[in-house]
């Protein structure tokens, strides 16, 4: 028995028609491999119930004695059936709706089991169906598989041809876990599993079961990752940072801050992968206003040092000046230069700039994805960073990466996905956390108001701006809408300016020029404009310690972790700082939202909440995120299983008898054709 269950046709099971085989391929069914892997999404509980244990509205199944004649009601086509029964010495009425063929079979002292759903008040059940002992039974006492079926697949033929497919085929599944995992866990065999996920005998099994094929999913996941980093790690031969530790440290010590620990900790990670020959590809992810921007400040004056060029790629405008202003101030004393690069550096003073940058008159460049346009060239490029990683769409990085020959990358994010999650989507990437806020932040406080209560936030913002703090007040939209009733950013500007006479307010949002937005941050840095109307632009990275006072409007509008990035604004200094959420959203999943922002200002606390209430897929958006999608294991609940796995793949690429082992093979079919493996996961 060599055969592969891949190599067999859906038809070798008996009851499949070449019609039926057909219809399976649109469920993505082509082979008896993926028959029997195709897994209920959950079960419906036939086991006996005793009446002395049910709630009222339970979905239950019984076994009870006929005790009465029926009575059969016809409504035209429809019908209504009646029955008296008794169970555990209780009677009650069972109601069969346009059952009325089962009329004959209901004789007095008649065992019967009946499924459905329970009144207790007035001792009724309203039955879906019956089964009689005397007559065997297939569904009562067991749990029964519900798949996704559809059209002309429906969910009995699903559950009867699986079960053909069970019998005739189970013993060829093969196993696919190391058995020392197998030992190590108490795993039970895969054939056992798959059967038991199809047809659990009971609840142990089906959890046992279950925990088996989901180590099995994440295990095989990671060990895919592994090997392919194991792969590439000997190959890439990238740049050696050869820049010292007394040059950095010089660097380090004339900034304004001493790091903090968790800081000096991701430093020297980032350094070592610099100096190292392979290619780094790191993750450093920290909450926003953990302190990023100046680690990759000292990775790029580690590049510049070291005789390259490095790059930083923003989402934003407004973000690629902030950068270059605060790297020039950093740099300036050290003589290195900095030039910005965005759309709207056009004509001679591009055509310079692009020179410059080729001939290596220019240290590092900093921009928005005009950095990756294709004349732009570097002298040599050492480093590339990219800030806010997840604005960026699927292939821009692997672009600028390319502008050098295998430069180090290194990708900030403070988008707060917990760590498992990153060590998931980002499996083939190293990750660096930040996981503390610089000393002496006081975490902002967060309330969530609705709309009648605008008179005390406008009394709440002029007593901040009162005492010399700034305020960002955000809005969905740039200007009125027919279509949606949400406040937006120009007729409140217009408001603002009336309620606030004293204080300079301004208004900034995506339809303006660059340069007027650029005029507008500058004023808002200096202080100039007190109160700063505006759209979610400055979402991302904007960093003006003096605002401690951030109102979203219709926050219900907005995701969590873009509420998220939105209170990030503030609580970057000394003061202390507050986050308002103006919202009445209607849904319960909206008002979970809301108070999940008011219990915690911490990301990955806010991340998971999302992840709860939103499912992962929506939260990273789109498939864009390069997250896996499992078909059993659920990221959330199944976080140190995954963890665990990563370890175990780990250590077992480390043994080198593996890279001859069955394993290997099966999974090296894999590693040349999936894309991913052949840039990074995140390209
Ligand atoms: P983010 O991680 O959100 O990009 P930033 O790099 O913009 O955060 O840093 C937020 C603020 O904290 C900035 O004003 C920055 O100058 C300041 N900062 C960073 N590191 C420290 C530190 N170790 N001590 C004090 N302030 C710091
Ligand atoms: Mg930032």
């Amino acid at each position: 028995m060599n055969m592969k269950l891949d190599h067999i046709v859906l038809k070798q099971i008996n009851g499949v028609s070449a019609l039926k085989e057909g219809e399976l391929h649109a469920f993505g069914i082509s082979n008896v491999r993926e028959l029997l892997e195709y897994y209920p999404f959950r079960y419906e509980d036939y086991r006996l119930r005793s009446l002395t244990e049910v709630k009222d509205g339970d979905k239950i199944t019984v076994q009870a004695k006929i005790m009465g004649i029926p009575v059969l009601q016809r409504y035209g086509k429809k019908s209504r059936l009646t029955c008296k029964l008794m169970a555990d010495e209780w009677m009650f009425t069972a109601t069969w709706f346009n059952r009325h063929f089962l009329k004959d079979q209901l004789t007095a002292g008649r065992e019967i089991i009946v499924s459905g759903k329970w009144d207790g008040k007035r001792m009724q059940l309203t039955a879906s169906d019956a089964e009689f002992p005397d007559k065997g039974t297939t569904r009562s006492g067991t749990l029964q598989p519900v798949y996704s079926v559809g059209g002309k697949i429906t969910q009995s033929w699903m559950r009867k041809t699986i079960n053909q497919a069970l019998q005739q085929f189970g013993e060829m599944i093969p196993e696919l876990l190391p058995q020392q995992l197998i030992r190590k866990y108490s795993l039970i065999p895969r054939k056992q599993a798959i059967a038991a996920i199809h047809r659990p005998q009971d609840n142990r099994e089906g959890q046992e079961a279950r925990r088996r094929m989901v180590f099995e999913e994440l295990f095989l996941f990671q060990l895919k990752m592994q090997a392919f980093r194991a792969l590439n790690r000997g190959k890439m031969n990238g740049v050696v940072h050869t820049a010292d530790n007394a040059t950095i440290r010089e660097f380090v010590r004339s900034l304004p801050f001493e790091l903090t620990d968790a800081q000096k900790k991701v430093e020297l990670e980032i350094l070592h992968d610099m100096r190292s020959s392979n290619c780094m590809n790191r993750l450093l992810q920290g909450d926003v206003g953990s302190g990023k921007t100046v680690i990759a400040a000292i990775a790029l004056f580690a590049t510049v040092r070291s005789g390259f060029q490095g790059a930083l790629m923003v989402p934003t405008e407004i973000l690629a000046e902030q950068h270059t202003r605060s790297l020039q101030r950093l740099f300036e004393p050290f003589g290195i230069t900095v030039a910005l690069l965005t759309g709207s550096v056009t004509g001679r003073k591009r055509k310079d700039l692009l020179a410059s940058l080729q001939m290596g008159l220019i240290d590092i460049v900093v921009g928005t994805h005009a950095l990756i346009q294709e004349d732009v060239y570097f002298r040599q490029l050492g480093l590339v960073v990219t800030d806010e990683q997840h604005r960026f769409g699927v292939n821009q990085r692997s672009v600028l990466r390319r502008k050098g020959y295998n430069p180090d990358v290194l990708t900030m994010t403070a988008t707060p996905i917990p760590r498992t999650l990153a060590i998931t989507a980002f499996g083939d990437m190293d990750v660096s956390t930040i996981s503390e806020r610089p000393k002496g932040r006081i975490p902002i406080s967060t309330y969530w108001v609705k709309h009648d209560k605008m008179d005390r936030v406008l009394g709440f913002i002029s007593r901040e701006v009162n005492q010399g703090r700034q305020a960002y007040l955000i809005c969905p939209l740039i200007e009125e809408s027919d279509k949606l009733d949400v406040q937006n950013a120009i007729d409140l500007h217009i408001q603002m300016q009336q309620a606030f006479p004293d204080f300079k307010v301004g208004l900034l949002h995506g339809r303006m020029t660059a340069a007027e937005k650029e005029e507008v941050m500058r004023l808002f840095y200096a202080n100039e404009i007190q109160l700063l109307v505006s759209t979610t632009v400055v979402e991302v990275g904007v960093d003006v310690p003096n605002a401690t006072l951030m109102v979203i409007m219709d926050a219900d509008r907005f995701g969590l972790s873009q509420l998220h990035q939105l209170r990030g604004r503030v609580g970057r200094g000394e003061h202390a700082s507050y986050c308002v959420l103006i919202a009445d959203p209607k849904s319960e999943v909206g008002q979970e939202r809301m108070k999940a922002m008011t219990e915690t200002d911490d990301g990955f606390e806010v991340a998971r909440r999302d992840l709860e209430l939103r499912g992962p897929g929506d939260f990273f958006g789109t498939k864009q995120s390069g997250l896996p999608e499992f078909r059993l294991a659920d990221m959330v609940a199944d976080f140190e299983v995954l963890e665990q796995a990563r370890e175990d793949a780990v250590s077992l690429i480390q043994d080198s008898s593996f890279w001859t082992s069955p394993i290997y093979e099966g999974l090296r079919d894999y590693l040349q054709q999936e894309q991913i493996f052949q840039g990074d996961l995140i390209d």
